[in-house]
């Protein structure tokens, strides 16, 4: 098959968007590592004197993201936390300049854990708190599993009604996939929000 050099996925179009929010020495949330390949990007664009939160409620989750992280001597520029990302107050004080997200359930393990409507509206609130001028919140949106459509519906209406004046949220997907494409928002804070 002969694949898109520009256009491929969304996960890589949202890479365009992150390479310019992020600087070296930068604090960064990702709040679902699953297999840990967005937590390893994000330690390596951050730097050695760059910080990376990361979080996941599956012990499988921790383990292959470790194992990745070792691998490239990357893992202390990062915290790897077995909780939930709706208790990411617990554990991040610092202003950051980007969350990720990437919602649904780890490829390859078990498909009921799933991200919910109601902690991810949580966790996403408190991003948009945590970010600084400028900072940007991705969200990779699934819903071809079971409990997707729900989730998508609800970040969707939590985002649409931001102020404009102080969030500029952005929608982007490949409208001519089948078998029900990610869809991928990007939330940039204009100014300063509490
Ligand atoms: N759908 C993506 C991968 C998503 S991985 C793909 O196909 O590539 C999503 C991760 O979120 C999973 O590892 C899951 O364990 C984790 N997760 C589920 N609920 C969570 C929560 N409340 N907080 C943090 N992570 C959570």
């Amino acid at each position: 098959m002969i694949k898109s050099k520009y256009l491929t996925k969304v996960t890589d179009i949202n890479k365009l968007y992150l390479e310019e929010v992020i600087n070296v020495g930068d604090i960064v949330v990702d709040a679902t590592m699953g297999n840990g390949y967005d937590t390893k990007y994000l330690a390596q664009k951050v730097g050695k004197n760059g910080f990376v939160y990361s979080f996941d409620v599956q012990e499988e989750a921790i383990k292959s993201t470790k194992k990745k992280l070792e691998k490239e001597n990357l893992q202390d520029r990062v915290k790897l936390i077995l909780d939930g990302h709706e208790n990411m107050d617990k554990y991040v004080k610092e202003e950051v300049s980007c969350v990720v997200f990437n919602l649904g359930y780890l490829p390859r393990a078990k498909h009921q854990v799933i991200t919910q409507p109601e902690t991810t509206i949580k966790a996403i609130e408190f991003s948009l708190k945590l970010l600084k001028p400028h900072g940007i919140i991705s969200i990779a949106i699934y819903t071809g599993h079971p409990g997707g459509m729900e989730e998508k519906n609800s970040v969707y209406e939590f985002v649409k009604n931001l102020n404009q004046s102080e969030f500029s949220v952005l929608e982007c997907g490949f409208i001519n996939q089948i078998n029900n494409p990610p869809q991928l928002v990007l939330i940039e804070k204009k100014k300063e929000y509490l």
